[in-house]
C-alpha cells in the first residue's frame, strides 16, 4: 500500500478474490466524519378531514318547530330499552325504537333543515348528509300550521332541499307524519294533505307527539317498510384518495415582491430544500446546479434580478449574485 500514514484510515484484509489463488489484496476503508448528509425532506402538515356519517334506520326530517324532537322523546321513553345518544345541538339525536314485532331501529332526530340548506345555508349540508344515510325518512309536518305557512307547501319546500342535495333521496321511502293533530283546525291541513300524498302511494299519519297519540301506528308502519328494504344496502363510501403531488409536474413559480425580493415555490424546489443540506459545500454545488438546470435562474434573470438581490424559497434566503 502506498501511503500507509493516512490518519483514521483502516486496512483490511480481504482474502481471495477472484483470480487469485491465495493473493491478498489490501483495501482501505475510511473513516472520518461525511462531508456530506441530506437533511431529509421538509415535514408535511396535512389537514385530514374525518367524518363521521350518521348511519340511522330512519330520520325524522321537517323544518324546525315541528315535533321531531319530541315525536323522538316519546317513542324512545315509551321503551325501557331505549338508549339515547346527546351529541352536541348541531349534530342529530338518535334512540333506539323497539316497535311491536320487536324491531329495534335507530331514529334520529335530524335538525337544522331550513330552505336553502342544499346551498349550504344554516349548516345545511352538514345534516343533508346525514339524511343520506338513513332508510326511510318520517316527513313531520306541522298539520296545525302554528306558523302560519301551508304545511302541504312546507312538505313540498323541504323535499326540494333534498332533492336539490342529491336527488337519490327521492328514492328513500317517506312516510309523513302530520303532527300537532291536537291542536284545532290541523284535521282540515291533514285531509289536504291526505288528498294530495296518498294517491302518490305516500301514506300520511295523523299524530299528537306530544299527546302521544298515533305514535304506535307510525312507527309499526315504519318498521315494515324497513323489514322491506334490501339487508344488504351499502351505502356510498366517500373516499378522496390524497394524491402527492408529483414534483416533476409541478413546475415553480416565481413571485417578485416590491423592494427587489423574489419567492420561488414549487413542490419540486421544496422537496430539494427539504433534503439538500447547503451548508455542505458539496450540497451548495447541488442545490446551485439544481437551479440552474431546472431553469430557475434563468426564470430570475427573466424576472429582472439583479446582483445583491434577495432570493426567497422556503426557509432559505440568499442574495443573487451572477
Ligand atoms: P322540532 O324543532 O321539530 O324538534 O320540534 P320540537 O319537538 O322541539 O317541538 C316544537 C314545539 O312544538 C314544542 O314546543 C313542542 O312542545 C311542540 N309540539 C310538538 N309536538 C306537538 C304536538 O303534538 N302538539 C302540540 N300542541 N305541540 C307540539
Ligand atoms: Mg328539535
Amino acid at each position: 500500500m502506498a501511503d500507509m500514514s493516512v490518519v483514521g484510515e483502516q486496512r483490511v484484509l480481504i482474502k481471495g478474490g477472484r483470480g487469485g489463488r491465495g493473493n491478498q489484496h489490501f483495501a482501505t476503508a475510511t473513516r472520518q466524519s461525511p462531508r456530506y448528509s441530506e437533511k431529509g425532506a421538509i415535514g408535511k402538515d396535512y389537514d385530514i378531514i374525518l367524518e363521521l356519517k350518521l348511519i340511522a334506520d330512519v330520520g325524522l326530517i321537517g323544518f324546525p318547530n315541528v315535533g321531531k324532537s319530541t315525536i323522538l322523546s316519546m317513542v324512545t321513553n315509551a321503551n325501557p330499552k331505549i338508549a339515547n345518544y346527546h351529541f352536541t345541538t348541531l349534530s342529530p339525536n338518535l334512540g333506539v325504537v323497539r316497535n311491536k314485532f320487536e324491531q329495534d331501529f335507530v331514529l334520529a332526530d335530524i335538525p337544522g333543515l331550513v330552505e336553502g340548506a342544499s346551498e349550504g345555508i344554516g349548516l345545511g349540508h352538514n345534516f343533508l348528509r346525514h339524511i343520506e344515510r338513513t332508510k326511510v325518512l318520517i316527513h313531520v309536518v306541522d298539520a296545525a300550521a302554528v306558523e302560519g305557512d301551508d304545511p302541504l307547501e312546507n312538505i313540498e319546500k323541504i323535499n326540494n332541499e333534498l332533492k336539490a342535495y342529491n336527488e337519490k333521496l327521492m328514492d328513500r321511502p317517506q312516510v309523513i307524519a302530520a303532527n300537532k293533530m291536537d291542536i284545532p283546525g290541523s284535521d282540515e291541513n291533514y285531509k289536504k294533505i291526505v288528498s294530495y300524498y296518498e294517491p302518490k302511494g305516500v301514506r300520511v299519519f295523523p299524530i299528537s307527539a306530544a299527546a302521544n297519540q298515533g305514535l304506535n301506528e307510525l312507527i309499526d308502519y315504519v318498521g315494515t317498510l324497513l323489514a322491506d328494504y334490501p339487508k344488504d344496502i351499502v351505502f356510498e363510501e366517500d373516499y378522496e384518495e390524497y394524491i402527492e403531488p408529483d414534483a416533476e409536474h409541478h413546475p415553480f413559480t416565481i413571485t417578485k415582491y416590491d423592494d427587489n425580493y423574489y419567492v420561488v415555490e414549487g413542490v419540486g424546489v421544496e422537496k430539494m430544500i427539504g433534503y439538500t443540506n447547503i451548508d455542505t459545500e458539496k450540497g451548495f454545488a447541488f442545490f446551485q446546479k439544481y437551479l440552474r438546470e431546472k431553469g430557475i435562474i434563468d426564470e430570475l434573470e427573466k424576472k429582472g434580478i439583479q446582483d445583491g438581490q434577495t432570493v426567497k424559497i422556503y426557509n432559505l434566503e440568499f442574495d443573487y449574485y451572477k
